[in-house]
């Protein structure tokens, strides 16, 4: 398998869904990620057009961010622990996956220390499962009102994963819902909301055709996970 003819397929495919769909492929962001992927398989893809790799835990972050080149972009995508937060925070672009208060305020702090800015993206549970982290729907404006005057700490948008589902027409409407949201919050509160993290191997097009501008990717470039 050529994961660089992965990647280069899955460009194109999304170039193609965005032109359809009247929008710019420049201004959506590929964050391939490389969850169990070794790193001389990353490095294959580590070609312009690539916007960043997606870890979903701290420690393999880590140890990735390590041995790849520096300008790689960082992007933490999974459920983050409080007392990992300063080992990754001055390393990763965007944390997508802020789901909770405590979260916010250890971010806060700890950007605060090293005196930086974190951005964040607010996960959003749009389908209400149980077994995935994130905000109801109803809770994210609130939440997101708040958090937003927390010091060190920059609301950039939202994040969503969709329930897994053998036919992606299925979940439209919840991107859809995620999308509307982030307008209204724009609307509202004024928020930062220029991020719309959703769509994965199984429903990107989907995602993308209903406003998604980051794009998560990962069994479609390195196939089954190791
Ligand atoms: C693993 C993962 C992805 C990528 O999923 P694929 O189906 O392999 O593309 C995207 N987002 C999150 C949060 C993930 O954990």
């Amino acid at each position: 398998m050529n994961v660089l003819d992965n990647l280069n397929r899955v460009r194109r495919q999304i170039a193609a869904t965005a032109l359809r769909a009247g929008r710019d492929p420049a201004r959506v962001k590929l964050v391939a990620v490389t969850k169990t992927v070794p790193v001389e398989i990353i490095r294959q893809v580590l070609v312009p057009g690539l916007d960043g790799l997606g870890e979903n835990r701290a420690q393999e972050l880590l140890s990735k961010y390590r041995e790849l080149p520096p300008d790689v972009e960082w992007h933490f995508i999974g459920h983050l622990q409080t007392n990992k937060v300063k080992k990754i925070i001055d390393k990763v672009s965007l944390i997508h996956s802020l789901d909770r208060w405590s979260l916010a305020l250890e971010i806060s702090r700890v950007a605060c220390e090293m005196g930086l800015t974190a951005r964040v993206l607010v996960q959003v549970n749009a389908s209400g499962d149980k077994t995935k982290s994130g905000l109801r729907l109803q809770e994210v404006e609130e939440f997101v009102a708040e958090a937003s005057c927390l010091p060190g700490l920059e609301i950039c948008g939202l994040m969503t994963i969709a329930p897994w589902t053998e036919n992606p027409e299925e979940v439209r409407p919840v991107f859809r819902q995620v999308k509307e949201l982030s307008l209204r919050l724009r609307h509202k509160l004024k928020a930062g909301m220029d991020y719309l993290s959703m769509g994965m191997s199984g429903d990107f097009e989907v995602a993308l055709e209903e406003g998604a501008n980051i794009l998560r990717i990962g069994t479609a470039i390195f196939g089954r996970r190791y």
